[in-house]
C-alpha cells in the first residue's frame, strides 16, 4: 500500500529535477551514502577488529564506474549524497570523484555533496574539498585526550584529527563533530566535548553504539543508550528540542548555555525509520537499502552489462520496491552476536 509521501530532506528541487523514488511505504529516497572503501586507516574497536580481511582490490568499482552509479542515482532523484567508508579520504585518487560529483551541487542537480572521515588526511585535502563544492563534512571524533583516543582508534593521531579540523574550517566547510557514546571510555568526558564543539562553532553529534560486524571485544560492555545520556546531561545544561534537520538520522536539542546543537542518533533507543530516506551503495556496487538488514541488490553486473543506463534503472527500481520498513536492532548479553555480519565500514555510517 502506498502512503502520503514522506520527504524531511527539507531540499528544494528544482521545477524540472526528477520525481523522486518512493518506496512501498512512501519515504522518498532522496540521499545515497556511498562507502567509496572498505578499507581504514585506524582500526576503532567498535567498528573493526584490529586484524580485518578488506575487499579483494579487483571486486572495487572504478571510480569513474562509482561516479556513473552516483549519477543515475542523481538522475533519479536523489538529491543528497554523502561519501563515505572505510575512511573515503584515503581512497586512492577520491579528489577525482568528488569532483565530478561536485559538477552536479554546481549545476543545481544535488542539494548536498558531503562525507563523514576520521579527520587523518582532512588537512592536505580540505582547500580541495571546498573548492569541488563541498559545504559541510562529518568528522568522528569520540575523545579529546590524545592516549583515549589512541587507545579507542588503534593507529589513529589526535593531532592530526585537530589539524584537519582546523583546515577545513579555515577552507570555509561547516564540522560537525560526531562522536560514538561509550559507556566508561567518554561518557564523563562529553560534557567537555561539547563546550569545546560548540565553542568553535561546530555541532556535536552523539551515536550510540550498532551491532554491526563482530569486533575484538563485547559491544554490550561500552553499549549507552541515549536516553540515559541526555538525562545525565539535562542536569548540568538546559536542552531543550530543535526542530533544525540535515536530511540525516540525527534529531537535535538546544543547549542553552553553550548556544550550540546537540544531535543524537538513537537506532537503539529510538528507532528513527520511519523518516528513513536513504540507501548505502558499497564500493563493490552492491546497494543495501536498509544499515540494518541483510537484503542488498548488485548493481554491478547492470552497470557493466551497457553503457545505456535503462537497466540499471529498472534494478534500482526494483531494488527500492524491497526497502524494509526499518531495522531491528538489539544489544543484549543473551544474543551476543551482531544484527548484522558486516561491519559498518562496509555500507558506511
Ligand atoms: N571512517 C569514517 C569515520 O570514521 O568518520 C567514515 C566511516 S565510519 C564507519 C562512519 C561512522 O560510523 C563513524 O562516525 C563511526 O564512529 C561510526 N561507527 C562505526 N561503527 C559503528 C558502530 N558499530 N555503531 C555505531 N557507530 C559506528
Ligand atoms: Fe575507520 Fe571510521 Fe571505522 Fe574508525 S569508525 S575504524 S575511522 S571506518
Amino acid at each position: 500500500m502506498t502512503t502520503a509521501i514522506i520527504d524531511r530532506t527539507g531540499a528544494t528541487p528544482l521545477n524540472d529535477a526528477p520525481a523522486p523514488m518512493i518506496d512501498p511505504f512512501g519515504r522518498a529516497v532522496t540521499y545515497l551514502r556511498v562507502s567509496v572503501t572498505d578499507r581504514c586507516d585506524f582500526r576503532c574497536t567498535y567498528c573493526m577488529a584490529e586484524n580485518m580481511t578488506f575487499l579483494p582490490k579487483k571486486d572495487l568499482l572504478t571510480l569513474e564506474e562509482l561516479n556513473r552509479l552516483c549519477s543515475a542515482f542523481i538522475a533519479k532523484g536523489v538529491r543528497k549524497l554523502r561519501l563515505t567508508g572505510g575512511e573515503p579520504l584515503v581512497r586512492k585518487n577520491v579528489m577525482f570523484l568528488v569532483r565530478e560529483l561536485g559538477k552536479h551541487v554546481h549545476d543545481g542537480r544535488l542539494d548536498e555533496l558531503t562525507l563523514t572521515t576520521n579527520g587523518s588526511q582532512l588537512a592536505r585535502h580540505a582547500a580541495e574539498l571546498a573548492d569541488c563544492g563541498v559545504r559541510r563534512i562529518n568528522v568522528s571524533l569520540d575523545t579529546l585526550d590524545p592516549e583515549k583516543f589512541k587507545s579507542i582508534t588503534r593507529w589513529g593521531e589526535l593531532g592530526k584529527v585537530l589539524e584537519g579540523i582546523g583546515a577545513a574550517q579555515a577552507a570555509g566547510i561547516h564540522v560537525k563533530i560526531n562522536a560514538v557514546a561509550l559507556k566508561d571510555f567518554n561518557d564523563q568526558e562529553i560534557p567537555d566535548m561539547m563546550r569545546w564543539a560548540h565553542g568553535r562553532g561546530m555541532d556535536l553529534t552523539l551515536i550510540e553504539t550498532m551491532p554491526m560486524g563482530e569486533i575484538d571485544e563485547d559491544r554490550t560492555d561500552h553499549y549507552l543508550p541515549l536516553s540515559e545520556m541526555r538525562a545525565r546531561l539535562a542536569e548540568q545544561f538546559t536542552l531543550s528540542d530543535n526542530a533544525y534537520k540535515t536530511g540525516g538520522p540525527a534529531r537535535y536539542l538546544t543547549v542553552a548555555e553553550t548556544g550550540g546543537r546537540l544531535g543524537l542518533i538513537t537506532p537503539m533507543t529510538h528507532n528513527f525509520c520511519e523518516s528513513c530516506n536513504r540507501v548505502r551503495l558499497t564500493c563493490t556496487g552492491t546497494l543495501y537499502m536498509c544499515l540494518g538488514q541483510n537484503d542488498a541488490a548488485d548493481l554491478r553486473a547492470p552497470l557493466r552489462i551497457s553503457d545505456d543506463d535503462a537497466y540499471l534503472s529498472t534494478v534500482i527500481d526494483e531494488a527500492i520496491s524491497r526497502k524494509p520498513k526499518g531495522h531491528d536492532f538489539i544489544i543484549d548479553r543473551t544474543s551476543n552476536k551482531p544484527a548484522v555480519a558486516r561491519h559498518m565500514s562496509v555500507t558506511g555510517g
